[in-house]
């Protein structure tokens, strides 16, 4: 199966299926790699030792000379330090122009690997080999990035991929809650743009968080095609794009709050999601929004609550921090049904504080 991200001449596809790495030196060939280029293959430790070998033999059997960097597994890998010795790697197995990077793992190795690929030479290729189910996400639309110690992803660019190669085999090694962080993603794609899709995730749940092929291949073939879509009408975020953002404001806040990877990135945007919903009711929208966003939610086992040790203050400092302010006002992606969402640029911030402690009291 093949999506493809329309973007004129740097337009791109998504293979999507069963045994694709084993044919991925084909597909650097077919989308022109010369063979006298050497290719760099980036990884990190929890899925080199897995999948490496097979990349690696793939490429080889064409004809490609490989050379790999193997990063540390976690966020903190994402940083100027290890960008360094990726750039390393590829000025010493002499990388030139036609020469491509390609990036095996989840989002942390995409958005670093992108980042090398965007600015080595000034762009070379780009291929994205996403190994976790968040990388449906982060591997289409072509922001690549590492962190700053003072912010996350502010060191970055608009790099688009040459191809996506997303082989659903990889996936079956995910520990569980990696499953649930990375269905966060998937569901969201589904409340800012497709309802039919958003109830379907909630009523195949258990299939999804069991890895059934079935369920796990619809639901990332709708989650890619809806990203597509997206960023293909709006590629550098000057309007819509911004919808992909949903519950990411409250998100990024507890991720930076808490200390990255206390909460999964797919954890904290299901608590921002949750929030956005509160913050719907608040706007006068349907309060069963709320009700059916948080259904969706648990059923995938993501959490819908903030835990009172987090302190409201110190989120809205956060917020206030993020990129996504502007001029004293918020602007948040607020749900006005499941499927429908929009952009409001004039957000109080006493809404928001409220919310957020609406989000440690509900239920807990
Ligand atoms: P990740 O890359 O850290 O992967 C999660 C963990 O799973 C890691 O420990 C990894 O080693 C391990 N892993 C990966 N594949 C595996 C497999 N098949 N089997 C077993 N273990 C495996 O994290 P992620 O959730 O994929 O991505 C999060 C990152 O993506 C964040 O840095 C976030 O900022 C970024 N992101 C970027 C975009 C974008 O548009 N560029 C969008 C969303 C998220
Ligand atoms: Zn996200």
């Amino acid at each position: 199966r093949s999506i493809t991200v329309d973007l004129g001449e740097r337009s791109y596809p998504i293979h999507i299926g069963s045994g694709l790495l084993r044919d991925i030196g084909r597909q650097c060939v077919q989308a022109g790699f010369p063979l006298r280029s050497p290719l760099l293959v980036v990884s990190d430790s929890e899925v080199a030792p897995r999948y490496l070998p097979v990349v690696e033999a793939a490429l080889r059997e064409q004809g490609y000379s490989v050379v790999s960097h193997v990063i540390e597994a976690g966020e903190a890998s994402k940083s100027l330090a290890v960008y360094e010795d990726v750039i390393t790697t590829a000025i010493q197995a002499g990388l030139d122009r036609s020469s491509a990077v390609l990036a095996l793992g989840g989002g942390v190795v995409g958005d670093l690997a992108g980042f090398v690929a965007a600015s080595y030479m000034r762009g070379i290729g780009f291929v994205q080999i996403p190994t976790t189910i968040l990388a449906h996400d982060s591997s289409v639309g072509g922001k690549v990035a590492v962190n700053h110690p003072l912010a996350k992803n502010m060191i970055g660019a608009f790099y688009q991929p040459t191809m996506v190669v997303y082989d659903l085999d990889t996936l079956s090694t995910l520990p569980p809650r990696q499953v649930s962080s990375g269905l966060a993603e998937v569901v969201k794609h589904g409340l800012i743009l497709d309802r039919e899709f958003a109830y379907w995730c909630r009523e195949h749940a258990s299939a999804l968080l069991a890895l059934n092929a079935d369920a796990l291949g619809y639901a990332l073939e709708r989650g890619c095609a809806i990203k597509a879509e997206v960023v293909g009408n709006d590629e550098r975020e000057h309007g819509q794009r911004a919808i992909l953002n949903l519950g990411h404001t409250i998100g990024h806040a507890i991720e930076a709050v808490g200390g990255y990877g206390v909460f999964l990135h797919g954890e904290a945007i299901a608590i921002g999601m949750a929030g956005s919903a509160l913050l719907a009711a608040k706007l006068g929208r349907d309060q069963a929004i709320y009700e059916d966003t948080i259904s969706m939610l648990s059923a995938l086992g993501l959490p819908v609550r903030l835990p009172a040790e987090y302190s409201e203050d110190e989120l809205m400092e956060a917020m206030m921090h993020d990129k996504k302010f502007k001029e004293g006002k918020m602007t948040f992606i607020v749900p006005d049904s499941i499927g429908v969402v929009s952009i409001i640029n004039d957000v109080q911030q006493s809404a928001v504080r409220e919310v957020i402690s609406q989000l440690k009291k509900e239920g807990s």
